[in-house]
């Protein structure tokens, strides 16, 4: 007994000690001092009111694309072209089915290869009955209580006009750019971007096949609430989720309800949907969180840095503290939402066919062919049909950290958010991005440069959607910089 203990103990010490050297070994991913990036010559206010007469222009996209109205995307682009003079006069503009923009501002080496910011002109629309609600509404650019509110001030307007606004300044003081600077603007972003994104894309494929860099929205600088730190975390999209839907169906004899069957349709699928749901897909950590977690460590205090340190023994713990929200369970694993059930209308008559919409969200690694496969064996009943929803897609390529495009971006971002630490993580939406992969699969980021927290964060796409009015100029800022550091 005294010899097991005597093991036991040693194997203790043994295990202990790896765990140290584990988390005392562990690679410091973050950036020292970085000079804080130089303020760029806009006149804030001017700068701020021209975004807001952006937000006057409600160029809202209408899930079918027929119903858009596309008049104020006409007056969008003028008005583009009234407030970025220099732009319109020194840069290239190419236009894809006709609201699509592609800015091309040569560099002076053309060894280079381009640095493309991405960004999108239209916006979802306000929820009916919602408009009163607003502090102020939401097509009116108006500022109250230090913010500037309207559908697009975060999505995404804020960083087309930043865009343009650094771009416009840096035309301004005489600079240009080394290398080629590439500024695509879709207008169908929020309803798939295949007028705008994919033709863009399409596009540069025949121009500009290979990119140093993309960088489109995507994370923010979150003020608070990332892994219990205090300080603000820049948050870098290094790839966006893969998306599935499915509808699930069952038919059988519809007829009276005084004397149905031992299994209806409507409770086939109900079973089926019931099946998916308690067998939620493999919790992963190689999905994104563990690049996520590295580059937090070493700012987290000493036990989270020895649990982060050593994810092969508290792998499950980390697991379980993530999933206990939807934010983190998404991060986590290919998520499964029912979203539409459908069988039925009225109330005594069985229906011949019951059918549910299931959502999935995928994480990088988890093909659609492999979630078909597993969602087949989950419900595991022939009677239930499966067809494909629209197109299904896998993640995109995860982009690397190591390379020069990644530590030239870290760099940008501290030079402007000089307390913040970066890391980078996995989109769980969607953006336009996903349609340039192929241009740039190793460094395809996705970014938003402003410091939130995480209230305003919830307002985009919903109610009182609004920018801290003091967080524009860093926009401007970070763009103006990311130019000339690249
Ligand atoms: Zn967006």
């Amino acid at each position: 007994m005294r010899r097991f203990l005597l093991g036991l103990l040693l194997i203790l010490i043994g295990l202990a000690a790896v765990l140290l050297a584990n988390t005392l070994r562990l690679p410091n991913h973050q950036l020292g001092a970085v000079p804080a990036a130089p303020a760029v010559a806009v006149v804030p206010d001017s700068a701020l009111a021209h975004l807001a007469g952006a937000l006057r222009i409600p160029t809202v996209s209408r899930t079918r694309y027929a119903e858009t109205d596309t008049l104020p995307f006409d007056q969008f682009q003028a008005y583009l072209q009234r407030t970025f003079p220099l732009v319109h006069q020194r840069l290239r503009l190419q236009k894809v089915n006709r609201y699509g923009l592609l800015y091309e501002w040569p560099g002076t080496n053309a060894a280079l290869k381009p640095l493309l910011l991405l960004a999108h002109q239209d916006v979802v629309p306000v929820l009916p009955g919602t408009d009163s609600q607003w502090v102020r509404p939401p097509f009116a650019g108006q500022q109250a209580g230090g913010y500037l509110y309207g559908r697009g001030a975060l999505d995404d307007k804020l960083n087309v006009l930043g865009q343009l606004e650094a771009v416009e300044a840096l035309l301004r003081a005489g600079f240009r750019p080394r290398r080629t600077v590439l500024l695509a603007f879709g207008h169908d972003e929020e309803t798939q971007g295949r007028r705008g994104a994919a033709a863009l894309a399409a596009l540069l494929q025949t121009q500009h096949p290979q990119l140093e860099m993309v960088l489109d929205e995507g994370g923010l600088v979150k003020a608070d609430g990332v892994a219990g730190l205090t300080q603000p975390v820049a948050l870098v999209g290094v790839s966006e989720k893969g998306y599935l839907t499915l509808e699930l169906s069952a038919t059988g004899p519809g007829g009276h309800s005084s004397m149905p069957p031992a299994l209806t349709s409507v409770g086939r699928v109900a079973a089926a949907v019931a099946k998916l749901e308690a067998q939620p897909f493999p919790a992963r950590l190689d999905g994104g969180v563990s690049g996520l977690l590295a580059y937090l460590a070493p700012a987290v205090p000493f036990g989270k840095r020895l649990v982060f340190a050593n994810q092969w023994v508290f792998g499950p713990l980390i697991k379980k503290t993530l999933a206990a929200t939807p934010s983190g369970n998404a991060a986590l694993r290919t998520t499964t939402a029912p979203t539409i059930m459908r069988g039925g209308d009225k109330d005594n008559v069985l229906p011949d066919r019951a059918t549910a919409t299931v959502n999935f969200r995928l994480l990088p690694g988890d093909s659609v062919a492999a979630v078909l496969r597993r969602v087949r064996e989950i419900i595991d009943d022939p009677q239930i049909q499966l067809r494909t929803v629209g197109e299904g897609r896998d993640a995109t390529p995860v982009s690397g950290t190591d390379n020069a495009a990644f530590a030239t971006l870290h760099r940008t971002i501290r030079s402007v958010f000089p307390r913040a630490l970066v890391a980078p993580y996995v989109v769980v939406g969607a953006t336009d991005a996903r349609a340039y992969a192929s241009l740039c699969p190793q460094a395809t980021y996705r970014f938003i440069p402003v410091l939130m927290n995480q209230v305003a964060i919830e307002s985009l796409h919903g109610t009182n959607e609004r920018l801290r009015a003091g967080a524009y100029p860093d926009v401007i800022r970070f763009y103006a910089a990311l130019i000339k550091n690249m």
